[in-house]
């Protein structure tokens, strides 16, 4: 414990560092820091900085806004993009209360707590997200367009595309900040690029993709442009994904991996697919978190509408990649990266370790391309859609006790009270669409 903290002390002054951030993630998946100069960094380390919850989404009331951050030390890393001499390095954090006790409302915690029961069942959990944004132009106010550096490249006499190079900065950033980067490329919309780093247990993984999300937004607006995680920012295009890779291990093997079986899925694997069709449709107000979400769940750009699994079919909500051995794992394909990794990750494992536990078998597999088949024909085999609308996830949600207990009666009820406040919002708006359909026609 102090060797760890020692360590990190000896590290940060090797480095130069000024300031370090304390981080930590909201229940609506927004990444909150509390900057401290460097000399707070041996009293942050023994988790004794207080902050101010009561302004932070969902965290707490008034009366009991003394939070504590615990920073986990694993997580010590410098923002490359910043100077050296006055270097800035973050640490995630775990928010306690006052008395010693996890937080309720800190997701992170809430992650920790569903891994704590995959290990007492004797799993530990990997993931590996498909990380899918636009970069768009900004305007001379530095106001975002919905305007693609590709599409209008033609302004542009360099031959290199500015959405290119951005992106390979990025990379270099996060391989800097300790990411195994995979793959790296543009992804079929105009303007919208993917990367991809290497699975890691799940907690790294959460952690990871917050980062992620905020190096990418960082860079991209030091070159100029924005980079947004919005699910489905154009009309009539693809919308961005967080295809999430799972698999449990137990200890060195793949669980999910039976060499014996002409497939090679294990029994474990079934039901765990099993399991995440089961809730999908009341897990959705967690993984498609927004009002824009849905607008991505809709046939025809390669994103999933249909509660159903196959080997290759990208129109179904869970794939299974070529890959045996180690890497046997199940491709969710509905979570989107505007989602809280913590939470998506936390009821993935609930469903998935229900289906384990329940012994859940999944429906056959269905192999043709799902967008193409009537709904009689659906009906009949009884597959059923994810919800159309943020209002139908919350009220799936509001109905499943996995749910619940899953996420704890704190993050449970502020989340859906949130979400509640964010539909009944924009439900009152009048939208272009209307407008251009009924102005004249009535
Ligand atoms: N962009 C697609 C989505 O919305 C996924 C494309 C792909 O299969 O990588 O999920
Ligand atoms: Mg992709
Ligand atoms: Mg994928």
């Amino acid at each position: 414990e102090t060797a760890v903290k020692q360590e990190i002390l000896e590290k940060a002054r090797r480095l130069g560092v000024k300031f370090v951030r304390l981080q930590f993630t909201d229940i609506l998946g927004v990444l909150k820091n509390v900057a401290i100069p460097v000399e707070q960094l041996d009293k942050a380390l023994d988790g004794e900085l207080m902050f101010d919850g009561s302004s932070i989404h969902g965290f707490a009331r008034i009366e009991e806004s003394d939070m504590y951050l615990r920073p986990d030390p694993n997580t010590f890393v410098i923002f490359p993009w910043r100077p050296r001499d006055g270097a800035v390095a973050r640490l995630i954090c775990d928010v306690y209360n006052p008395d010693g006790t996890p937080f309720a409302g800190c997701p992170r915690n809430c992650l920790r707590r569903m891994l704590d029961r995959a290990k007492s069942m004797g799993y530990t959990m990997h993931a590996g997200p498909e990380m899918e944004f636009f970069l768009f132009h900004v305007d001379a106010d530095g106001k975002p367009l919905l305007e693609t550096h590709d599409k209008a490249g033609y302004f542009d006499l360099s031959p290199i595309d500015k959405g290119e190079n951005a992106r390979r900065e990025m990379v270099m950033a996060l391989e800097e900040m300790g990411f195994e980067i995979e793959t790296s490329h543009h992804e079929v919309a105009p303007g919208q690029h993917e990367i991809d780093f290497k699975h890691s247990d799940a907690l790294d993984i959460a952690d990871k993709i917050v980062t992620f999300k905020f190096v990418v937004r960082t860079l991209a607006q030091r070159h100029g442009l924005h980079a947004t995680f919005m699910p489905k920012p154009v009309f009539g295009i693809n919308g961005s994904g967080m295809h999430m890779n799972q698999s449990l291990f137990r200890g060195e093997e793949n669980a999910f991996h039976d060499a014996s079986r002409p497939d090679g899925l294990s029994a474990e694997a079934y039901y765990y697919i099993g399991g995440l069709l089961k809730h999908a449709r009341s897990m959705a107000a967690i993984t498609n978190s927004t009002v824009n979400s849905y607008k991505r769940l809709v046939p025809g750009y390669e994103a999933p509408v249909y509660v159903a699994w196959a080997e290759g079919n990208r129109s179904a909500l869970i794939r299974i990649p070529q890959k045996r051995g180690l890497s046997t794992r199940v491709e969710l394909r509905n979570p989107d990266p505007a989602c809280n990794p913590y939470l998506a990750l936390t009821v993935n494992l609930a469903a998935g370790l229900e289906g384990i536990r329940e012994k859940i078998d999944p429906p056959p597999r269905f192999p043709i391309n799902i967008y193409h088949i009537t709904d009689a024909d659906r009906m009949e085999r009884g597959i059923t859609s994810l919800p159309a609308s943020l209002e139908e996830a919350i009220k799936e949600m509001s109905a499943d006790p996995v749910m619940r207990e899953a996420l704890g009666e704190h993050i449970y009820t502020k989340f859906i009270e949130a979400k509640t406040a964010e539909w009944n919002e924009y439900r009152i708006r009048i939208t272009p669409w209307e407008i251009d359909r009924y102005l004249v026609n009535y």
